[in-house]
């Protein structure tokens, strides 16, 4: 089972709920009547996108962009792939990016400097989490979940190599975990 390979949890799922209905009526305020396209960006941001968007009684579309920065290594490795691109078109629209977590901030830089280059009418970051001691290039979300220190956190769409994002809230895994990989 999950739970036994948690070492300490960050923000349960009470926690988590509470603050993306707040966020919700937050973003929902401002893009009422912009009809905006929330952008997910796979695979981690799948659990929040899935919560907010049900949180924002406003009409919008939904897309979804895979990146990848990572791969399965718990540090980043600077790179930026497009893996699957969106199918809608974005020019004129209004953006919400939603991510799972900003760390160097080179994922989003990257996606906000493309759908701008795509005349996207403007684009906002929505991030459950934020790691402002990761931060690598100069970006800041418009709307965030929570602050976590440096540590590499699983759960609420967070991986360890694949395995943990269905976890219903955030937390560290115990050490071993990563001795026995
Ligand atoms: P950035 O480009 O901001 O460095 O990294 C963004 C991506 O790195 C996130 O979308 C996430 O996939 C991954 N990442 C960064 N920090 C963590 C962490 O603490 N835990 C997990 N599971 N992934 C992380
Ligand atoms: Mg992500
Ligand atoms: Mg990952």
């Amino acid at each position: 089972m999950l739970e036994k390979d948690i070492e300490k949890t960050f923000y349960s799922e009470q926690q988590i709920q509470e603050r993306v209905a707040v966020l919700g009526k937050e973003i929902s305020r401002e893009y009422q009547d912009k009809f905006p396209l929330v952008v997910g960006i796979l695979k981690g941001a799948v659990p929040f996108l899935s919560d907010l968007v049900r949180a924002m009684p406003i009409h919008m579309e939904m897309d979804f962009m895979d990146v990848s920065s990572y791969g399965n290594a718990t540090v980043s490795s600077g790179e930026v792939r497009i893996l699957k691109d969106l199918s809608t078109v974005v020019e004129g629209r209004h953006i919400i990016l939603v991510e799972d977590i900003i760390d160097s901030g080179r994922t989003l830089k990257y996606l906000v400097d493309l759908l701008k280059h795509r005349k996207a009418a403007s684009v906002k970051i929505v991030t459950m989490l934020d790691k402002p001691e990761g931060r690598v290039v100069d970006m800041a979300a418009d709307y965030v979940g929570f602050e976590v220190p440096n540590e590499f956190v699983v759960g609420y769409g967070l991986d360890y190599a694949e395995d943990y994002r269905n976890l219903p809230y955030i937390g560290v895994l115990k050490p071993e975990i990563y001795e026995n990989a």
